[in-house]
């Protein structure tokens, strides 16, 4: 039988991630991190589209789309991100790319250039792929559907208890403000905004454990 196709979307640090990973591990399916391959093109512009003031010239970017490969390679079991040659994992979780990481996402060219990455990913089936716009508009016919959110104090302490297990010093202040910023991006861009799917089922993990997410998302998977 067909493995399914799960599609998690929702607000940052709801734990899309780490909880499809899990789910991926326990089903046997492929998981996809799309939010760093967005990642992974903000450093690359970082690093190779700034100005000396330290903007970012999209229309270099754009030419040298072409110039990025973008891998997930399995390392002692975790999916790391290389862009190129480089083991970019970490680097891609600094406060640096999480505060360009939203404008970079708004631009048409930049999804473009992603999204036959991600379909390609899903077109045997047996995946489950995060992001902001996976149900509605990279995998609309995925067999299940799930958008999580949670409180914006909850996902402040998340993201600044991952960032303190990275080792990477922060300010909850400062989290706190990336988070707003980025969802207030995400949702209001004009190119694939970060929306509920009409036939997604809402999740408020606000009061709920990792495990206890995981356990409700699995109660929707009939076997296969
Ligand atoms: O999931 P994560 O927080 O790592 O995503 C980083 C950013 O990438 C999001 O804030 C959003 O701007 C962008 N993104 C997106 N579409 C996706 C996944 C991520 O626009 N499918």
């Amino acid at each position: 039988m067909r493995k399914p196709v799960i599609a998690i979307d929702g607000y940052s640090s709801t734990g899309k991630s780490s909880i499809s990973k899990i789910i991926a591990q326990r089903l046997g399916l492929v998981h996809m991190d799309t939010g760093a391959l967005y990642r992974g093109i903000t450093y690359f512009a970082i690093k190779n589209c700034s100005d000396a003031d330290g903007a970012i010239d999209l229309d270099l970017l754009f030419s040298k789309l072409n110039e990025i490969k973008l891998r997930f390679k399995e390392v002692e079991t975790e999916l790391v991100l290389f862009l190129n040659d480089s083991d970019i994992s970490k680097e891609i979780r600094s406060n640096e790319v999480s505060s360009h990481v939203s404008l970079i996402a708004c631009q048409k060219e930049v999804r473009d250039f992603l999204m036959e990455t991600q379909r390609s990913i899903a077109s045997n089936g047996g995946v489950i792929m995060d992001g902001r716009d996976i149900g509605t508009v990279v995998l609309p016919d995925a067999d299940y559907k799930f958008f999580l959110t949670a409180s914006i104090e909850e996902r402040t302490k998340r993201r600044f208890l991952e960032l303190q297990g990275m080792g990477m010093g922060s300010n909850e202040d400062e989290v706190r403000q990336n988070l707003i910023t980025r969802d207030k991006i995400d949702s209001t861009r004009e190119v694939a905004p970060l929306k509920q799917a009409h036939d997604a089922i809402l999740i408020d993990n606000s009061k709920l454990t990792k495990q206890e997410t995981i356990a409700l998302i699995l109660s929707y998977i009939k076997e296969f």
